[in-house]
């Protein structure tokens, strides 16, 4: 554990109040301070709904979804496409609104090229430290902007940190999403180097797994594409994250890779429903 990952630890336990936690350091706190966290999720007035956060696929098979967070990144995001075009692999990027504004072209390449595109906040704020009328802007501003400059509609959610409150949680439901978090974290947020980074993620990632990755840093360009041979050397299968769950990938077009789609009305957006267990990584 680094002196950054305590730090965060600490700032995740200072806003625990209804919060629900996503996430290795955050799953420790998870672990710690459970009973509490259920305590003040105790419904007030009226029960509110638990959604479901969905850490990984089925097991069965050899399908995996890898995902890139808090791009798009001009400079990496491409490099990243490029290894990715090369292999002919769909991942799942998770774009933070106010970065789809500034790179609206990437943006677009990235579902061009056939990847999904998901909901990371505007600002990649911490939801759990701000009002929840702010939070809901943070969402609804990114459905926005994906709207007007990729004519794309997100069906998935990721909280910034994996950290939101379960009031939260239903605002992105209502919205028709899922909220997605991760079991198994590249780490390339710290800047371990490459061959950390490469080794983490082939070492992890099992049938199923969905794999946490940032399309921020030269680090995780530099290496995506050994981690990419890593796996398929070790047999996986890639998918995009509604793939992986078998769902069409967005309301406005239904996914060809999706050979049995189950319940394909699920999608307007009925909160999943199970109990969270978090594990590891930053978001
Ligand atoms: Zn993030």
């Amino acid at each position: 554990m680094s002196v950054t990952r305590g730090t965060f630890l600490k700032s995740l336990g200072k806003s625990l109040p209804g919060m629900v936690f996503g996430g290795g350091l955050a799953g420790a706190a998870h672990k710690l301070l459970g009973q509490m966290t259920s305590a003040v999720n105790a419904p007030a007035s009226r029960p509110m709904p638990k959604i479901k956060f969905i850490e990984c696929g089925p097991p069965d098979g050899n399908r995996i979804a890898l995902t890139f967070d808090d791009g798009p990144t001009p400079g990496v995001t491409d490099l990243i496409l490029d290894e990715l075009k090369k292999r002919k692999l769909r991942v799942t990027f998770f774009m933070v609104g106010q970065r789809i504004a500034a790179a609206p072209d990437l943006a677009k390449r990235v579902l061009a090229e056939g990847h999904e595109v998901g909901n990371h906040t505007y600002t990649h704020a911490n939801l759990t430290a701000i009002k929840d009328q702010e939070a809901e802007s943070e969402i609804q501003k990114t459905q926005d902007i994906m709207a007007e400059k990729l004519n794309h509609r997100a069906t998935w959610f990721r909280p910034p940190y994996g950290v939101l409150r379960q009031n939260q949680a239903t605002m992105v439901a209502r919205r028709g999403m899922g909220v997605v978090l991760w079991n198994v974290s590249s780490e390339d947020w710290s800047l371990p180097g490459e061959d950390k980074i490469t080794s983490k993620v082939l070492a992890e990632t099992t049938a199923g797994s969905i794999v946490l990755c940032h399309d921020v840093s030269q680090q995780t360009a530099n290496c995506i594409g050994p981690i990419l041979d890593g796996l398929l050397a070790r047999g996986f299968e890639f998918a995009t994250l509604s793939v992986l769950m078998r769902q069409p990938r967005t309301q406005r077009d239904g996914n060809p890779d999706v050979r049995r789609p189950r319940q394909p009305s699920r999608e307007g957006g009925s909160a999943r429903r199970a109990e969270p267990e978090k594990r590891s990584g930053e978001g």
